[in-house]
């Protein structure tokens, strides 16, 4: 592995799941309901009906949070949708994040490679 110098620097998830228990909505985009839908096993409007609400400005849909304020797709140290979850969970903290991030996320630093 080289280390390309100047490279943009990317942080790598390592999964402490932080993100995963912020209050706060989760927002799920229209083309998103239904590969979720689809890997949960259910039509797309039991899938709404269930695991759902409206996000706090009421523009769209998010997931539902359980009371402690994971997010409801949370098992355990595993996310139930994993493979088909949605934008805002696999860009964070690369293509978004907010002040004071870093002191709650463990994702680790690194490199562009060649
Ligand atoms: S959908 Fe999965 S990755 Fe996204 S917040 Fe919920 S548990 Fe975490």
């Amino acid at each position: 592995m080289n280390v390309v110098p100047g490279a943009p620097v990317r942080y790598e998830c390592q999964r402490c799941l932080a993100c995963c228990k912020w209050p706060g909505d989760v927002r799920i985009e229209r083309e998103e309901v239904a590969p979720i839908a689809d890997h949960l096993g259910l039509p797309e409007d039991e899938f709404i009906q269930r695991f759902t609400r409206l996000r706090a400005n009421r523009s769209g849909l998010s997931l539902l949070e359980k009371e402690n304020h994971e997010c409801v797709m949370l098992d355990g140290a595993d996310c139930r949708i994993h493979e088909v979850k949605p934008a805002q969970c696999r860009g964070f903290p690369n293509e978004w994040n907010f002040p004071g991030w870093r002191k709650v996320c463990r994702a680790v630093p690194v490199r562009g490679e060649a």
